[in-house]
């Protein structure tokens, strides 16, 4: 792109149009069944995109369960037995309030148009006479089974929590988990949004990453605000702009039916301050109602005291394909690199950690001819193994260059003639641009170690 088609307010800076965009060119993010016109609230995950998709799971995974002793995973099914979302509350309270345009058919939260405009029941895009407020619920209701009645109704599930809470017996008792002890969980749910924008960010098919903390009552607010140093840490360690996170607590007004405290972490997002991480302190209520409504003894029984109650829970729950909206607006940049005029003058680049970029290494021959091809094809295998390889020998070189940093590879190896003498390769760094020279046999090392000490620069 060159300079003049970026507007001053734009220019450089993450919109998102240019996410949109390049999500799809580059095959990140696709609309739903595209070719009928698309499906609002659904999203596909293109080749770029399910990599970084899985690799932002897997350092979630990471962090959440492999370095943590008291913290272990499950995957619960997203079909469950209705009771669970009587217990949970949602049936009663899981709403949105609702307005409609009489004029022009637009539906809004009712909580999300200008408190004027709602009071003086006016549409906010025609100034059309808005509907009463209605209360609807977000979960999406089927039937199970070939009768649809009363009877077989069962929902798809709105968050992952739920399939935790109903395992925590079965996991105390086959992992002999002692209180303080957590389980994590990362997979789908649903909701009915009423408004559906801003691209992937509200969706009514997304996937949540998950992790319920169960802790002594009394102790609750202890665990409550290391979890949140612990959540603050997570995105410093993912090397995410510190200055475009912020804490928010919960007003009264705001706090869920469930809830003694809550916070979100909110990103700067190219659409404003939003949530993106919610860290709840969901007291003994989730347990107290699964034993009321199942008539099971959730009670947990210390063994060395033979203390018995109901623990209190502490929850982290990030969205994983709004964290994989947030990391594409926070990795994107445009840099000047090279005179003005020159059609390359600006690159697009982005900055992801190398622990979660879709691919890690791409390995690039200068020419296709004389072995080169070979040679590079035969590094690709080497590092196969250990790292998400590209392989890339169309066009010239800077081209070659600039696709990767706009995919977010982080290293580029190439292979020219002076390789073919000494066995050395250049390895280019995606965020300073810089070439080095290195032995090949030395890569896979000198890789690990990039990674490991990666410090995020710009
Ligand atoms: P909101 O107020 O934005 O509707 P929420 O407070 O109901 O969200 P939670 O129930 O706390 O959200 O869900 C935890 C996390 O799941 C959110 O922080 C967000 O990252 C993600 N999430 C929730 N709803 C959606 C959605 N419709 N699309 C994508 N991600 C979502």
């Amino acid at each position: 792109m060159s300079d003049n088609n970026m507007n001053e307010t734009s220019a450089g800076k993450a919109t998102m149009e240019k996410i949109t965009s390049l999500a799809k060119r580059r095959g990140f993010v696709f609309q739903s069944s595209e070719i009928y016109g698309g499906q609002s609230g659904a999203w596909d995950y293109g080749p770029l995109g399910i990599e970084l998709k899985n690799r932002i799971a897997g350092f979630w995974w990471k962090e959440m369960t492999q370095l943590h002793d008291d913290i272990v995973g499950l995957d619960a099914a997203i079909l469950m037995h209705p009771r669970v979302w009587e217990a949970s509350g949602h049936v009663e309270n899981f709403t949105d309030p609702l307005v409609d345009c009489k004029k022009c058919k637009s539906r809004f939260r009712a909580d999300q148009i200008p408190p004027e405009n709602l009071a003086a029941k006016k549409c906010p895009d025609c100034g059309g006479e808005l509907t009463d407020t209605r209360k609807f619920n977000l979960m999406f209701q089927t039937h199970i089974g070939a009768v649809e009645e009363e009877a077989n109704v069962i929902y798809l599930r709105p968050e992952t929590a739920q399939g935790i809470y109903v395992n925590y017996k079965n996991i105390v008792q086959s992992n002999r988990m002692k209180i303080p002890f957590g389980i994590a969980q990362i997979g789908k749910a649903f909701r009915n949004e009423i408004v559906t924008k801003n691209f992937i960010f509200r969706t009514c098919e997304f996937e949540q990453m998950e992790m319920q903390y169960f802790v002594k009552p009394g102790t609750d607010v202890e665990w409550f605000n290391e979890w949140k140093k612990r959540r603050w840490a997570y995105y410093e360690k993912l090397g995410v702009k510190m200055d475009h996170l912020r804490w928010h607590q919960h007003g009264p007004d705001e706090l869920a039916h469930y809830a003694k405290d809550a916070y979100d972490i909110e990103y700067l997002f190219p659409m404003g301050w939003k949530e993106l991480e919610g860290v709840h302190n969901r007291s003994d209520y989730d347990l107290s109602r699964h034993s009321q409504f199942s008539g099971k003894d959730l009670q947990y029984i210390d063994q060395e005291t033979n203390e018995r109650y109901i623990p209190f829970i502490v929850e982290t729950s990030a969205g994983l394909t709004r964290n994989l909206l947030m990391l594409l607006c926070d990795a994107y940049d445009e840099e000047q690199v090279a005179d003005k005029g020159n059609d390359d003058d600006i690159r697009t680049v982005l900055r992801f950690h190398p622990a979660i970029a879709p691919v890690t290494v791409a390995v690039l021959p200068l020419m296709k001819k004389d072995g080169l091809a070979e040679m590079a094809s035969d590094i690709r295998k080497e590092l196969k193994e250990d790292f998400a390889t590209d392989y890339d020998q169309s066009g010239a070189i800077g081209r070659r260059y600039r696709r990767q940093d706009e995919a977010g590879t982080p290293f580029c190896v190439t292979v020219d003639y002076e390789s073919k003498e000494n066995n050395t390769v250049t390895l280019r760094f995606r965020d300073s641009m810089e070439q080095i020279r290195i032995n090949r046999a030395e890569l896979t090392e000198r890789l690990r170690k990039e990674i490991r000490e990666y410090k995020r620069v710009k």
